[in-house]
């Protein structure tokens, strides 16, 4: 091994530390690859293909704290040992989009987080920059890393889901365009429970902006809006709002069904009923895609045409199936409250609601106004189901519990009428009982399917 090159350690060999890893060889890193746990077979497949040295099951705190630069994954927490040992060494800690955004040449980037509906407004802003003939990759959270993508084909734009693990380890990554959707407690464990910590981590995906890019916000977002009136923002701000007392006269705004976007002095109009997606949320999601695609120079009949041809995603308010009446819709990619409280908003029949799974420290108010309003039952599906019976007890009469999906599709389906509608929207990770959201909602398909 050349003893010249640069020391990058990889922790964490997940996609994105993987996607890093081959990058960083690509570019003359000489490259070490430490994973506490075990490392998926296609991984480790990759990484002795290109004859990257790995480790598994533990890491070797000699050999890691060698390292020049340490691409760290998001899932591994700062209170991990390693994590200690690597910050008392000051070693520089990047995250895999700090370190692709090294590599990305004259290509640009548009960047979208929030709490919820990051993967949607990813795909669709895709969606909307493809359809215009563009040479453009979606990236990040929402499927193959950033770094990947770069290693295996370079694009002349990149549509990055960006989560705000990935923004905590950040130096100088730059969006062209941000798009900040919402900021509602989420991940509070990975924050000292400070919300406060978390809305400070979102806000980076900014910091680096120049007045020449652009920061697409939420106008209608207390959290965002508390944090605007005391700190000042480099990029060009632009809102959207469905409230007709804010509308921008640069921006995104939905007024009597319609969606405007007004950017650079040129209109745009939709009509709400012509998007394929649904829900006010979805809205949200359609202006920040929109003005994303504006602020990207793509002409206004493509975002249009764009919006009507956009498949959505799955997991997220999928409609599967009517049983003898009884409506199933599958929103298991909805992990927090907030998500539940637009999941409900949306619905207009009676809801038998399955709830539960790992709790991240949630509040129920926010949904207990919508709950009363239109939830006949809680079907609990969670190994813990403490936390929904002591908030919920008092509020609904029939509350069930199970352990599995085909016991909760079983027990729903049994205290539904004709007419009513189950909904899938857990509040909660799924951690404890499936290998993730879309394990989860797989196996809810599958029981519903099988009724
Ligand atoms: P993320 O990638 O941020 O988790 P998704 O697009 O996968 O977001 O959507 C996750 C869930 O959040 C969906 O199932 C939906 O119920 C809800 N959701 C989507 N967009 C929004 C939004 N703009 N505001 C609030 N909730 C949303």
């Amino acid at each position: 091994m050349s003893t010249n090159a640069k020391r990058l350690v990889i922790l964490g060999a997940a996609e994105s530390g993987i996607g890093a890893a081959l990058l960083g060889k690509q570019q003359g890193w000489e490259v070490f690859v430490s994973d506490g746990g075990t490392i998926k077979e296609k991984f480790k497949a990759a990484l002795q293909q290109h004859a990257i040295s790995f480790e598994e099951g533990g890491h070797t705190t000699g050999r890691v704290l060698e390292a020049d630069c340490i691409v760290k994954s998001p899932g591994i927490p700062e209170k991990a040992e390693i994590m200690k040992q690597v910050r008392k060494a000051g070693i520089e800690v990047c995250s895999e989009i700090e370190f692709g955004f090294r590599y990305k040449g004259s290509s640009k980037i548009i960047a979208i987080t929030g709490s919820n509906g990051k993967s949607t407004t990813t795909k669709l802003t895709w969606h909307i920059l493809k359809t215009a003939g563009n040479d453009v990759a979606m990236v990040g959270n929402i499927g193959r890393s950033f770094a990947l993508q770069i290693f295996e084909k370079p694009c002349e734009w990149y549509v990055i889901e960006v989560s705000s693990f990935q923004l905590d380890d950040i130096h100088q990554f730059r969006p062209d365009i941000a798009v900040l959707l919402n900021i509602t407690p989420d991940h509070l464990d990975r924050y000292d429970y400070v919300f406060d910590n978390y809305v400070r981590s979102k806000f980076r995906i900014t910091q680096n902006q120049l007045p020449t890019d652009c920061f697409i916000v939420n106008r209608d977002d207390e959290a965002i809006n508390n944090y605007l009136s005391t700190h000042s923002i480099h990029a060009k701000l632009v809102f959207f709002t469905m409230d007709e007392n804010k509308i921008p006269e640069e921006g995104g705004y939905v007024n009597k069904d319609f969606l405007h976007i007004n950017y650079e002095g040129e209109e745009m109009k939709t009509s709400v009923h012509d998007l394929t997606i649904k829900g006010r949320h979805n809205q949200y999601n359609s202006m920040a895609a929109g003005i994303s695609g504006r602020a990207a120079h793509i002409r206004k009949e493509k975002i249009r045409e764009s919006f009507e041809s956009f498949d959505g995603l799955e997991h997220r308010l999928e409609f599967v199936a009517t049983v003898r009446g009884v409506d199933f819709i599958n929103d298991s990619k909805g992990t927090n409250v907030n998500s539940v409280w637009f999941a409900l908003e949306s619905q207009s029949k009676p809801v038998i609601l399955i709830l539960g799974g790992q709790d991240k420290g949630n509040d129920y108010n926010e949904i207990l106004g919508m709950v009363r309003e239109k939830v006949k039952a809680i079907v609990c599906m969670g190994l813990d189901n403490e936390p929904i019976h002591k908030f919920f007890d008092p509020v609904i009469d029939t509350i069930v519990d199970t352990k599995s999906a085909k016991d909760a599709v079983h027990a729903a389906y049994a205290l539904a009428d004709k007419g009513d509608l189950v909904l899938l929207s857990p509040a909660c990770a799924s951690f404890d009982l499936f290998k993730n959201y879309e394990d989860r909602g797989n196996q809810f398909k599958e029981a519903v399917r099988s009724l």
